[in-house]
């Protein structure tokens, strides 16, 4: 709008006041129930700038809060995004069980590569490391796929020299299945 381009201001979530920082994030019935549900709550009316307040409430607060104030925001901005693209809606408790859910997977996926890089630091690890060849060898990388109800699957591979250069390759199918 600042620049003359004419848009829809009305908040897509609720429709009942123009779309800015603050009613999208913090006075949006929809927004309201977000942080209710993570039992935090912020005035911002009164509020200069709504990211200073939030630095702000970042340095100060415990680490869940912290936490919580990230997906509550990437939450709404997700849902809202949502039903301006999808035209999809759902109950504000749904929206961020889901939100919440999606942080726990990224958390649980975190830490275990973080495991894994930490076992093979430690040498605890079975994952075999590349090698370089010695002069005059050659190195067979093999791979396989499968389709269930497919009646055939594939090999491929390549050969390849000491620098790493392709010697030669091939892919083979075979009559089977997946067992
Ligand atoms: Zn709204």
């Amino acid at each position: 709008m600042h620049k003359g381009v004419r848009l829809p201001i009305t908040c897509p979530v609720c429709n009942a006041d123009k779309e800015h920082l603050l009613h999208l994030f913090f006075d949006c019935r929809f927004a309201e129930n977000c942080w209710q549900s993570v039992d935090l709550k912020y005035d911002m009316r009164e509020a200069y700038s709504v990211s200073d307040c939030l630095l702000h409430e970042s340095a100060i607060a415990k680490y869940e809060d912290i936490v919580s104030i990230c997906l509550v925001l990437w939450g709404i901005w997700f849902w809202r995004n949502k039903k301006v693209w999808q035209n999809q809606w759902m109950n504000h408790a749904i929206p961020m069980e889901i939100t919440f859910k999606v942080y726990k997977e990224w958390k649980t996926a975190r830490k275990s590569s973080v495991d894994t890089r930490a076992m093979s630091v430690n040498g605890a690890s079975n994952l075999k490391r590349w090698q370089p060849l010695v002069s005059g060898e050659l190195k067979l990388n093999v791979d396989a796929s499968f389709f269930p109800g497919h009646e055939s699957f594939s090999v491929g591979m390549v050969l390849r020299d000491q620098e790493g250069a392709f010697v030669g390759g091939n892919v083979l199918r075979y009559s089977g299945q997946q067992l």
